[in-house]
This record gives C-alpha cells, sequence and structure tokens, in this order.
C-alpha cells in the first residue's frame, strides 16, 4: 500500500445477491474488509469503506417469485438484513450501496457510453448459463455437466442476440498488470490461477441478455431497451457509481481518481470477475485501475460446504445473538486463515472462546484490575518504568503484527497480538505480585503489566473494537498517569 496521495484508502466488500439471508460466509468478508478499515483508520488514514447488495440478478427475480412478492419489495427487504450486519457484527461501512438505486443506473448508464465503441458489439449467441453463478459456462467450467460451484442447479441453454465485450484483446495488457502487481492480487495462489486464466487466451463476454429473459428486471442498455445489461457489468459498476461516477464528482475524484489505494475485497470464486473483466471494463471507459484485489476463501460447517440443501446454513445474526459480536469476529478472525479456506464448528467456537478470549485476554486484564484496584493513580514514566524485556516484547509484536497485516494476514496479526498476551502472563507470574501486594516493586510490575496490556489492547483494537473500548475502562492512561477501575469480566466461561 502507498502511503502517498494524503494517507487515503478506499475498500468494498463484494455486493451480495439478496435471493437469500446472509450466511457466515457473508460475515466472514464484512468482518475481514471491517478489520482492514479499522487499522488503516487508526493509522490516521482517510478510510472510505462501501457495503453494498446486488439487487438486478435474476435470481433475485426467481426468489421472490417464489416467495410470492414483487421483485422490488423482495430485494429493498432483504437488502435491510444484509445493510443490517453493520449493527449487528459492528461493520464500519461508511456508504451502502443497492444497484437499484438512482445513482447506480446513473452511472451505469454512463460508464457503458463511455466504453471504447469498439468493444462492443452484438452477435447472436448460444450457451449454457449458471443463474446461480449469473454467468454463461463453457465446457471447460464444467464438472458432470454441471457448474462446480452449483452442483445442484441445472444449467439453463439460452440462444439469443446479445451485446459482447472485446475482452480478448485485453489479454496483454491484463498480465503485464498482474505479473508486474500494478494489480496486486493477494493470495499469490490467486494470482497464479489469473495470470494461468490468461494464458488459456480471453473470450469475449456477453453484457447484455433479452429483456424478455431478464424478465424486465435490470438495467436498460441505454439506446436498445429491448436489452438488459448484464449483471456482472452491472454490479461491479458499484464500486464507482456509489462515490457519484456520472453523478456526484467529488467523492468519485477524492476516492477512486486521485487515490492510489483502492482496495477490493471478495471471495476467491469472484476473482476472475474482479482481476480480469473488471479492469478491462476500466480501461474501455478510461477509468483508472484499483491497486489491490484481496481474495479472500470460503468456510466449511464441521467439513462440508455450506449449503440449503445439505442444511448447515448458519445465519450470523443467530450466532451474533448466542455468542455476542466480539466472539463471533474473533473465532472467524482468528480460526479461518485469512488467505484459504477454514472450517466452523460450535465446538472449535467454545474452545477459541474459552481458551483465548475467557482464559487469554479476559484472564489477564481481570487479574491486572484485581491487583491493582486499590492503588491510586499512578503517574508513569516510560523511560525509567518500563522494563527492557517488556518494552522489546511489546515493539517485537507490533513489528510481527504490522507485517502480517501489510498482506492481510489477519489471523496471523491476532496470533502476535496472542502472544503478547501469553508473555504478558508469563511476566506476572514471574514477579508474582500478589506475595508483594504495595510498595515501588508492585507498583513497577503493575506499570509493565498494563504497559503491555496496552500494546495488546491497540493490536486488537481493529478485530476487536468493543473489547479494545472494555480494557480502556479498567485500565486506564491518560498524560502518563495510569487508573485501574476494576469492572466486571470482560468475557466470562462459558461452561
Ligand atoms: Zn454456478
Amino acid at each position: 500500500m502507498s502511503n502517498s496521495e494524503k494517507n487515503r484508502i478506499y475498500i468494498t466488500t463484494a455486493i451480495d445477491y439478496v435471493n437469500a439471508r446472509p450466511h457466515v460466509g457473508h460475515a466472514l468478508e464484512k468482518i475481514q474488509a471491517d478489520v482492514i478499515a479499522r487499522f488503516f483508520r487508526k493509522k490516521g488514514f482517510d478510510v472510505h469503506f462501501l457495503g453494498g447488495t446486488d439487487d438486478n440478478a435474476l435470481k433475485n427475480v426467481l426468489a421472490a417469485k417464489a416467495a410470492g412478492v414483487s421483485t422490488s419489495e423482495f430485494v429493498d427487504t432483504n437488502a435491510e438484513v444484509f445493510r443490517g450486519l453493520k449493527d449487528a457484527l459492528g461493520i464500519s461501512w461508511d456508504d451502502f450501496i443497492q444497484t437499484t438505486e438512482e445513482r447506480h443506473k446513473i452511472g451505469v448508464e454512463k460508464f457503458w457510453r463511455a466504453c471504447d465503441p469498439k468493444d462492443i458489439y452484438k452477435k447472436a449467441y448460444k450457451g449454457l448459463y449458471c443463474v446461480g453463478c449469473e454467468e454463461f459456462k463453457t465446457e471447460k467450467d464444467l464438472v458432470g455437466g454441471k457448474c462446480s460451484e452449483h452442483p445442484s442447479t441445472s444449467l439453463e441453454e439460452v440462444e439469443e442476440e446479445n451485446y459482447f465485450f472485446r475482452l480478448s484483446t485485453y489479454g496483454e495488457k491484463l498480465k503485464k498488470l498482474i505479473e508486474s502487481d500494478e494489480l496486486k492480487i493477494i493470495p499469490e495462489s490467486r494470482k497464479n490461477e489469473m495470470l494461468s486464466f490468461i494464458r488459456q487466451g480471453l473470450e469475449d463476454f456477453s453484457i447484455s441478455r433479452s429483456r424478455a429473459r431478464a424478465q424486465n428486471w435490470g438495467i436498460p442498455v441505454p439506446d436498445d431497451p429491448d436489452q438488459v445489461i448484464y449483471v456482472w457489468f452491472d454490479a461491479l459498476l458499484n464500486y464507482i457509481t456509489s462515490l457519484g461516477y456520472g453523478s456526484d464528482n467529488a467523492l468519485f475524484k477524492k476516492y477512486w481518481e486521485e487515490n492510489e489505494n483502492i482496495l477490493h475485497v471478495i471471495g476467491k470464486g469472484i476473482t476472475r470477475f474482479h482481476a480480469i473483466y473488471w479492469p478491462a471494463m476500466l480501461m474501455s471507459a478510461r477509468v483508472k485501475l484499483p491497486q489491490t484485489i484481496f481474495s479472500h476463501g470460503y468456510i466449511t460447517i464441521e467439513g462440508q460446504k455450506i449449503s440449503k440443501s445439505v442444511g448447515n446454513v448458519i445465519d450470523p445474526y443467530d450466532l451474533v445473538k448466542e455468542f455476542g459480536a466480539e466472539t463471533v469476529r474473533y473465532f472467524l478472525l482468528r480460526e479461518i486463515p485469512a488467505h484459504s479456506d477454514g472450517d466452523f464448528s460450535r465446538v472449535r467456537l467454545i474452545e477459541r472462546y474459552n481458551g483465548d478470549l475467557a482464559n487469554g485476554i479476559g484472564n489477564l486484564v481481570a487479574r491486572v484490575a484485581t491487583l491493582g484496584e486499590h492503588i491510586n493513580p499512578l503517574q508513569i514514566d516510560f523511560q525509567s518504568d518500563i522494563e527492557k524485556e517488556s518494552d522489546a516484547a511489546s515493539d517485537a509484536a507490533f513489528k510481527k503484527y504490522e507485517a502480517y497485516m501489510e498482506n492481510f494476514r489477519l489471523n496471523e496479526a491476532l496470533g502476535a497480538a496472542w502472544e503478547l498476551i501469553s508473555f504478558a502472563d508469563r511476566y506476572i507470574n514471574d514477579k508474582k505480585p500478589w506475595t508483594l501486594k504495595e510498595g515501588p516493586e508492585f507498583e513497577r510490575t503493575i506499570k509493565n503489566a498494563t504497559y503491555l496490556i496496552g500494546t495488546i489492547t491497540n493490536l486488537i483494537e481493529p478485530f476487536l473494537p468493543g473489547t479494545a473500548g472494555k480494557i480502556r475502562q479498567q485500565i486506564l492512561f491518560k498524560d502518563s498517569v495510569l487508573e485501574i477501575k476494576k469492572g466486571v469480566g470482560i468475557f466470562p466461561r462459558i461452561p
């Protein structure tokens, strides 16, 4: 990430289809992106953080029909459930866009017209369409005649005249962009996947469908109302239409045109749309490109893929109700490796809770607060009071954490914070302050323990903002004065 351009960063999450309620996989992505947004805010960056929903997909139309309500009523009702993740999980979105909003329609229409006319052409097409992916599939995409992501959905054979985007001419440019990290794809494995996809040769892709097949839903092609803009072409544009591309230009200028830190956080299954289609579209319309794509893995539930038919869908709202937002955040961020797939299980969640939260950070804070609750406010002189080994451990944890955060290795960054928690526990066990109870040596130990807790609090704050706030209510530093106000336990054990 570049530090120039007035320390500004624009972070987006994928816009979700609203055909069903969000599951724990949606929650993971929003939480991961939220940590990154909070991390940069804490560093003093001007952060703009976006969420949203994809309302224009055909699968939303089909789901609305099944529910017996109008499509617009259906998408608005369900979009509210996705928007509500903000409060339920503490997602610090600055803005949230629905693709049925006017600002989006205006921008999409402008963008279509801005594309190089040579890049958009009409031709007859016949192919297999997966409604689940909202994408045409070629033979090489299929596994046993079915979509690999949606094996229970049958593919629809479609024959009609559509507009196409000349992606085939962008192969060399895209290859250079990705190889050079000018468009950086994290992790490396996804970058290699994209490069090998480009090497196989890029095919033009359809960017419209007939109004009839779209069931009269979506954004019409400018000057050809019988065609509706293909949902992916439309959806990707939310990243700029939300900033007012085509309408309010000040925000677009600030966070897109004059910003060298644009980060898309997405799931691995849609990397191709973001790393290949999206930059080609932007190049065609002469709009600048984003810098970074962070592509996270998927969650399995006790070893199985999340699926309605398996019946293992976990609603994040239910999890929050049972365990609280901070616990859900911690578990997903610590247990699911940010760069690959991971598994969710209740047993593991409770183990992590009791081991890391109740016995880890919760116990450390309670111990120190109990030891120090009767002392008067202490003046801390960081030069003479903080021991070399406390300072070195704190510094090492910070450096490790920063290096992991640089590559969005979120679970490992948390690991670095937890190593410091272990160090603080060992430090207190060695010093045995409970045998002293008062005096300069006792106070010195308390000062060092709270100094370590101060660093830990800073490290965990982007991950667990509520917990950081609670710790600071018990262990207060103000103008180098330490005050301890013992409160209730932060994470009581789950029996
Ligand atoms: Zn599919």
